[in-house]
């Protein structure tokens, strides 16, 4: 077997047992790193800091003092600010941003041992469910359509790429309206986004603050919950972070589901669902019932209104929060002569900012004009609030809501596909995340070109425990291969 082909529980046992070092299992990555760069996962590879932190992880596994992550391999997004390492949120804005601190999702892991390999290309400012917004140039899905290259979805696009190529045992993502669990479907990986406030947003380049969530993306729940446990947790420097205890996730990995609800929201069942998607999503649900779950109906009834409300919420937080890039504190500033401080400013932002965040930004700041915020913005709160009510009624019959993950399987950049459509891609996503509820992505199966497909699993707030302990259930049925070696064709 190769080392890359490892799950984080699986090496861990191994470097445990001293039976493989984490400087060989660091080299392993870095050869495939070079191997598959074609994929344009990494804006920045940081191989020698890998190694360095791989003999401290060796050096601590000898004398018996390693750490919950030690010397497992992993990659960041590149929103995570990284102390002394470029972070660029894939903008032309911040290509030569070297931070002075540490966010403290990456402080928390690197304080476990891990090593990290480098920082993982995204959609500019994490906008997007493509990757093609990436000023770095698009990053590809490790899985082709009959040949065809196609998107590794967004915004955490390179982190599912590394994780499912085995570029990364495992990688950090964020997730404001669907970044890690669109990505993860589309990979045939898994990934989680906590509730809000489970995990710290101190240090990450914000995009909306009421909905950016730091998760994670790996190839098992296992992984998933060794890493949740990890970057849980109150932190000082993010007030929403809430004073909640982290319960160990692995603990109830194994639990029956004997006579527990899983909810099936009808509004779900959409004309545009992929039939491939519907059919594995009735599967799954009669499997649970077969292990004595029981399945209920449910109803969000303003689900029609998720995305619109999403995209109302995201671009006005997004145009405030982007409002510090203007060629003054840091970041790029303009090369162009300018006779006034304005024209310095629109310089700077013209020249800087890609087209999908100049969208957003005009967008969301119009939407923040005393004509439109009453319109628009409070009435995008107010629904907002109606949708969190959904949820809760919901979950007064049910432990956990089951749904696709996505609209299908991940697609080219050729399709022809509207903004509309990719909009679309989140219709079953944003739902969670206007709620600030934790949700799950699992690869159950695949279509009929051998695409991964996922289904996501949401759970009550801070009931993360909840998603694990039906998503163990739901990948032991579905048996999905994921292994790098298999999936890069080697
Ligand atoms: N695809 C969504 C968007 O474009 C979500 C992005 C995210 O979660 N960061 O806004």
């Amino acid at each position: 077997m190769k080392l890359t082909d490892l799950t984080i529980s699986q090496a861990k046992n191994l470097l445990d047992k001293k039976e493989i070092s984490a400087v060989e299992l660091t080299k392993e990555y870095i050869d495939n790193m070079e191997k598959f760069r074609f994929l344009n996962t990494y804006v920045t590879e940081t191989p020698e800091i890998a190694i360095e932190q791989a003999k401290i992880a060796d050096d601590n596994i000898a004398k018996d003092k390693a750490r919950a992550l030690e010397g497992i391999p992993m990659a960041i997004k590149d929103l995570f600010c990284t102390k002394g390492v470029r972070t660029t949120a894939s903008s032309k804005m911040l290509e030569n941003f070297v931070p002075q601190y540490e966010s403290t999702v990456s402080q928390k892991l690197l304080d476990a041992g891990i090593t990290m390999l480098g920082k993982t290309s995204m959609d500019e400012f994490a906008m997007g469910s493509t990757n093609l917004t990436s000023y770095f140039g698009e990053v590809k899905n490790p899985y082709k359509r009959n040949g065809e290259d196609l998107v590794p979805g967004g915004s955490s696009g390179g982190s599912a790429s590394a994780v499912a190529s085995g570029m990364a045992m495992a990688a950090t993502g964020s997730d404001t309206g669907g970044s890690i669990r669109q990505p993860a479907s589309f990979c045939g990986v898994v990934g989680i986004k906590p509730t809000y406030g489970r995990a710290s947003r101190y240090g990450i380049v914000a995009f909306a603050s009421s909905l950016d969530v730091p998760g994670v993306i790996a190839r098992s729940v296992r992984d998933n919950a060794l890493l949740l446990n990890v970057i849980s947790g109150k932190d000082e420097m993010d007030p929403t972070t809430a004073p909640r205890e982290v319960p160990d996730f692995t603990k109830v990995l194994g639990e029956s589901i004997k006579g527990l609800k899983v909810g099936i929201p009808l509004e779900y069942k959409s004309d545009k669902l992929n039939p491939e998607v519907q059919k594995l999503w009735e599967q799954r649900s009669e499997d649970l019932q077969s292990l004595g779950a029981e399945i209920v109906d449910i109803s969000l009834p303003l689900t029609k209104f998720s995305l619109p409300v999403y995209y109302i919420i995201a671009p006005a937080e997004a145009s405030s929060n982007l409002a510090r890039y203007d060629g003054v504190k840091y970041g790029y500033r303009t090369d162009k002569p300018f006779s006034s401080l304005d024209e310095m400013y629109e310089l700077t932002r013209t020249e800087g900012f890609g087209a999908e965040v100049k969208k957003r930004l005009i967008i969301g700041s119009t939407i923040l004009t005393e004509e439109f915020y009453e319109k628009s913005y409070l009435k995008a709160l107010k629904t907002r609030r109606l949708i969190c009510n959904d949820f809760d009624e919901a979950f007064k019959k049910v432990d956990v809501i089951l749904t696709p993950s996505t609209t299908g399987p991940a697609f080219s950049k050729n399709d022809k596909l509207s903004p509309m459509d990719i909009y679309l891609n989140d219709i079953y996503t944003v739902g969670a995340s206007l709620a600030g509820l934790p949700a799950m992505s699992i690869p159950v199966g695949y279509d009929k070109n051998n695409l991964p497909l996922g289904l996501q699993l949401i759970g009550k707030r801070f009931d993360e425990e909840m998603v694990f302990r039906f998503a163990h259930h739901i990948e032991d049925i579905s048996k999905f291969d994921n292994t790098p070696s298999k999936v890069m064709g080697e």
